[in-house]
């Protein structure tokens, strides 16, 4: 599953992308440097010298969702100046060919009077515009949906209200899925399910291990804990060889066990893209980015992007077993050229001038191509166990 690995995967649109697909090893962690001084680095230091060494999910957790000091929770990350950028800042036809995804869906189950219209971690909320606009056009869909923005950063939620303000649908927002009103959903999350804390276990002397964070010297370092239960690892992974590496993550279970159950229970569908891998496998995904730069995952604690590659693998059991049907893992770019990405790029070039042109070029491939997001990023799509086959996923029916 070494696909693509440490791929720097979000860039500004007019930088020219560039590859890494090796493999970030644990040599390259041994320059970590000490900590800097970020105001979370005392809260980590302070919490290791009471609890002990932190697990990888521990430190995700903090880095990133801190109250006070989580790197999501104090700024907007996106754009040139900022450290990365998403398909939805790319271009408005991602966002808008997920807004006609939705509408087909919409329609698929009978076109509701009703509905929830649902994004989790929306960054900017320019998805959501996008595909509001796009959708603006089909008959009944506008005045059917409420949207329900689920996020938990003030900053962002300010920044999608900003982005929002026009909509002519009812918007609210939630801190978490289980707030989002009853009703048949559909939802949509791009880059949501990296986010989330993962742990990491480590194969060594014959048994798993927790792989934790400790302080040694002044400089936080990857440490080897407690051996664990290796049931979480699937059984043909299990006698790796000493130093591999698997990843866990329990909120991403979570998460789509309960969008799974509602799913079932009231109906709907949910799409979930983001960087992964489509069979569960082993490798260190830990990977922190800065300034549109890959950067030591143990630095700048609460000033970087921390993510790890999401195991579809392991989702699409936790849906499965929760009640939805899963579709998919697909890649992105098959499935924005299902979605008819081709003919929206030549409807926008219509109207654009020489340079727009370009840009509207230049974002297709990034897109699309599979040496850029085409492939290392993933669809996959759930649904009622009855329903049929979402847009872009009729030859994907999940094993
Ligand atoms: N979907 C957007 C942003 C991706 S970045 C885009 O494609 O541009 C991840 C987003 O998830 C951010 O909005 C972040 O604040 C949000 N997020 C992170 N953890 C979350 C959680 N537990 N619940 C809801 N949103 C979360």
């Amino acid at each position: 599953m070494n696909e693509g690995l440490s791929f720097p995967r979000r860039r500004e649109s007019n930088h020219t992308i560039v590859m890494d697909s090796r493999l970030r090893g644990n040599d390259e962690m041994a320059n970590v440097m000490s900590p800097q001084k970020t105001p979370l680095v005392d809260k980590l230091r302070q919490r290791i010298d009471e609890d002990g060494p932190l697990t990888v999910a521990d430190w995700m957790q903090a880095c990133l969702a801190d109250p006070d000091h989580g790197y999501y929770m104090t700024r907007d990350p996106f754009g040139r100046r900022g450290d990365f950028t998403t398909a939805p800042e790319i271009s408005q036809m991602f966002g808008e060919l997920l807004g006609l995804w939705a509408a087909v869906v919409w329609q698929q189950m009978g076109s509701p009077g009703a509905f929830r219209l649902v994004e989790i971690g929306p960054g900017r909320g320019t998805l959501m515009a996008d595909a509001l606009r796009a959708t603006a056009s089909v008959p009944g869909f506008a005045g059917a949906l409420n949207v329900h923005m689920v996020e938990t950063s003030p900053v962002l939620q300010a920044s999608q209200q900003k982005t929002l303000a026009g909509a002519a649908s009812p918007v609210s927002w939630h801190r978490d899925f289980s707030e989002v009103p009853d009703g048949p959903v559909i939802l949509l999350a791009n880059e949501f399910l990296d986010a989330l804390p993962a742990r990491q276990v480590i194969r060594h002397q014959g048994a798993w291990h927790e792989r934790r964070i400790d302080l040694k010297e002044d400089a936080f370092v990857f440490v080897i804990g407690e051996a664990v239960d290796e049931q979480a690892i699937p059984a043909s992974l299990r006698e790796a060889e000493s130093g591999s590496i698997f990843e866990v993550s329990d909120a991403v279970r979570d998460v789509t066990a309960a969008i799974s159950a509602r799913l079932s229970q009231s109906g709907g569908a949910a799409l979930l893209i983001d960087y992964g891998h489509a069979t569960s496998g082993l490798g260190d995904t830990l990977q922190a980015l800065k300034g549109h730069g890959f950067a030591d995952p143990l630095a700048y604690p609460g000033e970087q992007d921390l993510t790890v590659h999401v195991d579809f693998d392991a989702a699409g059991r936790s849906a499965s077993a929760a009640g939805a049907r899963v579709w998919g893992p697909l890649a992105q770019g098959d499935l924005l050229e299902r979605l008819g990405i081709a003919a929206r790029a030549v409807a926008l070039l219509a109207g654009a001038d020489k340079s727009q042109a370009q840009d509207i070029a230049t974002a297709r491939r990034r897109l699309v191509d599979t040496d850029a997001m085409g492939r290392l990023f993933k669809a996959m799509a759930l649904t009622h166990p009855d329903a049929p086959a979402p847009p872009g996923f009729e030859t994907v029916s999940w094993a």
